[in-house]
């Protein structure tokens, strides 16, 4: 009998949900693995990495026909959290990496293959911007070279539990559906659909205010000399870029919401990334994106709104003259869902407060990147950084079952900050270390203690 589950219901007043459940049966068998890593995003491309490499049987499935997640398909462009932030507004130190490990493994294929720009300033800090078409192959490279097996075209739909393990899971292909068992599952959905769907608890954001999504596109044909001499170093626009943006929004007659946008220089000349749009429901609330109308509203509006801020990019922008879209992010680009219920929570004071843990898997220096109303709210961390505790990926719920990436358990404004992509790779570097840890010692996975995953981590690269 395996459970199938509908819709989610308010389970209290406040922020807890939890979904409702129906049954069905009579799916085929069509795989067995030790570890089934649910998302191809920078996390669950982590997980999968580290898993096979260590010789476990793995699976990753993942619904788009390429792996990437939210970097790739949702374009976001850049590998953020690399690097410690510096003092406020003077970068005078320069680029100092803290995050290695998987994520450094990563973007040296990305350099090898030519596919990742030199680092570019951010506020107080530097980040890397990939090309997207490297990223995918350069990643598949690395799952190869492990042995990892991948499923595309791959929606997980259900799973099926028992005395909190999870023993299958329900996957949806062109073929039909059909059923794949293994020992451990490492859910990098980004929306913690493994988790939902056991029945676990989660929450939305703060008391279901998550974030807004973006279209993230690419412009091609730019005079980058006329352009970066206009727009600055700094990838984060000007107050007087900000005014441009106003007088557009008179101009055209139409909406240009978010007044401080990012630009980033793409690692192949004439290519820009622009990170501007920024959608919300008519009233202002957010939307929320497992809703699939609310989804659909986002990706209609957003794409109105990206031609809106090219059209000022064009009209308005030295070096932008003859630009064009060359693409776009495949879908909205989606910042915030789902964060589980788990063993231990980021809390916002510990990211503020720079706090360390002795079961600490992934350093950070981001800063809280916090996308709602015209100006996202940056808060900077000052030459120093805090760590994500390994309890964060545990599900209070299940016993074989680790999550990493954007839908661990953080609060609100902490989650702001730990969802970039170094950051996701980190915890997806964990999340494959503690399985294997798991494998090796017999102890259930819920059991295995974060300091033993953060010394295993170590003797794997990773630099805490
Ligand atoms: C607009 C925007 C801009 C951003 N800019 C930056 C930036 O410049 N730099 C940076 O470092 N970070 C940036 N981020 C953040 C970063 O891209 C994401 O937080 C990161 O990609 C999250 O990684 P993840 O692996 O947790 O999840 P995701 O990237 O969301 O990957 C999850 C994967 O799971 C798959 N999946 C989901 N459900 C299922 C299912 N049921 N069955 C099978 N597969 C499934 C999805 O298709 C996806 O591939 C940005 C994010 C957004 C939205």
């Amino acid at each position: 009998m395996i459970t199938i589950n509908t819709t989610s219901v308010k389970k209290s007043e406040n922020t807890i949900y939890q979904k409702e459940q129906i049954t069905c049966d009579n799916i085929e068998l069509i795989g067995q693995y030790d570890v089934v890593v649910v998302g191809g995003g920078p996390a669950g491309v982590a997980a999968a990495e580290t898993t096979a490499r260590k010789g476990l049987k793995t699976l990753l499935v993942e619904k788009n026909g390429f792996l990437g997640g939210q970097a790739v398909g949702g374009l976001s462009g850049t590998i953020c959290g690399l690097y410690l932030t510096n003092e406020e507004w003077t970068c005078k130190n320069g680029p100092k990496q803290i995050v290695f490990g998987f994520a450094e493994k990563l973007r040296k294929r990305l350099l090898k293959n030519g596919g990742l720009s030199e680092p570019q300033l951010y506020g107080n800090t530097y980040v890397e911007a990939h090309d997207p078409f490297v990223w995918k192959y350069s990643a598949e490279e690395l799952l190869m070279e492990a042995g990892a097996e991948i499923l595309y075209h791959t929606v997980v739909t259900d799973v099926k539990v028992e005395k909190r393990n999870i023993k299958e899971i329900v996957v949806n292909t062109a073929d039909g559906y059909g059923l794949v068992q293994a020992d451990y599952f490492i859910d990098t959905s980004g929306d913690a659909v493994l988790v939902a769907n056991s029945g676990g608890e989660f929450r939305m954001g703060q008391n279901g205010v998550v974030q807004n999504p973006s279209l993230i596109f690419m412009i091609n044909g730019v005079d980058d000399e006329r352009f970066w001499n206009y727009f600055g170093e700094n990838t984060i626009c000007s107050d007087d870029f900000s005014e441009k943006i106003r007088e557009a929004e008179k101009k055209f007659g139409v909406s240009l919401p978010r007044k401080k946008i990012w630009i980033f220089k793409c690692p192949n000349k004439g290519q820009l990334y622009i990170n501007a749009t920024s959608v919300s429901k008519k009233d202002g609330n957010c939307l929320n994106c497992i809703d699939a109308e609310e989804k659909t509203f986002a990706e209609i509006n957003s794409r109105k709104q990206a031609l809106a801020y090219f059209r000022l990019l064009k009209e308005y922008i030295p070096g932008c003259e003859n630009s064009y879209i060359t693409v776009t992010g495949s879908e909205v680009g989606v910042r915030q869902t789902r964060s589980i219920v788990a063993k231990k929570t980021l809390l916002n004071k510990d990211v503020e407060n720079c706090i360390k843990s002795d079961e600490g898997i992934a350093k950070s220096s981001w800063p809280i990147e916090l996308h709602r109303g015209e100006k996202p709210k940056l808060y900077w961390l000052q030459d120093d950084y805090y760590e994500i505790p390994f309890g964060t990926m545990v599900p209070d719920c299940l016993d074989n079952v680790l999550v990493a990436g954007r839908c661990i358990d953080a609060e609100h404004e902490a989650l702001a900050s730990s969802r970039v992509t170094a950051q996701c790779f980190s915890e997806g570097h964990a999340a494959g270390i503690a399985v294997v840890l798991s494998k090796n010692s017999g102890i259930k996975v819920y059991d295995i203690e974060g300091k033993d995953v953060r010394k295993a981590l170590n003797n794997d690269g990773a630099r805490l």
